[in-house]
């Protein structure tokens, strides 16, 4: 068990990626806090990973809305007893052509991405620097590294997160807090299979076009990226044994993206 014990807080963690990051993190012992918009789906999650409730707890949470962060951050302390591993994985993807973007929209985005990992680190910090330790991961994106046509506000986003990590990084330090983005390829989740249909009309090509060459013609193999994949990586960095491993982004894409 590589995180025997920990407490982790995972958001966006009722569906796709960071649902799988807190199956994974619960088998490896850790206690875990499914903090999503989507309370129901969160309480159902926490009860598949432990039905007594005594070791998975959903919280209702709006990533972008600073009362509801900081009141479920401050549940799951009092529920555990501490704050070890925070997961900032909540995002939404919205498509269209800048021309074109509404101007809500654009907020929408930036703020669940952007807002989102700033509340929820600073009300993390604030506890991981009473305990001198923490560990914190942004969901990045290939989109941290790289440009798409029609994802204005999510590339910005996502190369946004590098810069915040590497703050938190330089700030942590000196508490015991590391911090790192995992950037992942295209995943097929809730969040991507929306985009399908909608890229396909706004580039006038067939739903398989999109998949075969926006989506996986950059990767090495033609093989989406598994949650499983992203899991893993976000496991190497919750349980790396020290403190060297901080302030660095990680691509986990079949090659769509090379450093
Ligand atoms: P998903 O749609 O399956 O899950 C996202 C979860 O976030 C949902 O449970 C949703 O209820 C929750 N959520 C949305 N807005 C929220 C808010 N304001 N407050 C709290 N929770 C909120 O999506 P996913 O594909 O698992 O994406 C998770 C993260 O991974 C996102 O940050 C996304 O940008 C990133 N990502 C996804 C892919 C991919 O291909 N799927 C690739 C790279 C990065």
């Amino acid at each position: 068990m590589r995180l025997k014990d920990k407490v982790a807080v995972v958001t966006g963690a009722a569906s796709g990626i960071g649902k799988e990051i807190a199956i994974v993190f619960a088998r490896e012992g850790a206690k875990i806090a499914i903090a999503d918009l989507n309370l129901g789906a969160a309480d159902a999650t926490a009860k598949e990973l432990d039905p007594t409730g005594e070791r998975a707890i959903g919280v209702g949470m709006d990533v972008s809305n600073e009362a509801e962060v900081d009141s479920g951050i401050a549940k799951v302390i009092e529920k555990f007893g501490a704050l070890d591993i925070l997961v900032s994985n909540a995002g939404i993807q919205i498509v269209a052509p800048i021309v074109d973007f509404e101007f809500a929209k654009w907020k929408k985005l930036l703020a669940i991405h952007l807002d989102g990992a700033f509340l929820t680190t600073r009300a993390s910090l604030r506890q991981m620097y009473k305990q001198k330790s923490g560990c914190i991961i942004y969901m990045g994106s290939v989109h941290s590294k790289e440009a798409s046509v029609l994802k204005a506000p999510y590339v910005t986003a996502k190369h946004g997160l590098i810069g915040l990590s590497k703050v938190v990084a330089k700030e942590g330090a000196a508490h015991g807090v590391r911090s790192n983005v995992i950037c992942p390829g295209f995943v097929r989740t809730p969040l991507v299979d929306k985009q399908i249909p909608e890229q396909a009309k706004e580039l006038g090509i067939t739903e398989d076009q999109v998949i075969k060459n926006v989506m996986l013609k950059e990767t090495v193999d033609g093989q989406f990226t598994t949650v499983e994949d992203v899991a893993e990586a976000a496991l190497f960095f919750a349980s790396f044994p020290s403190n060297a491993l901080t302030g660095q982004s990680l691509v986990v894409s079949h090659g769509w993206f090379m450093e």
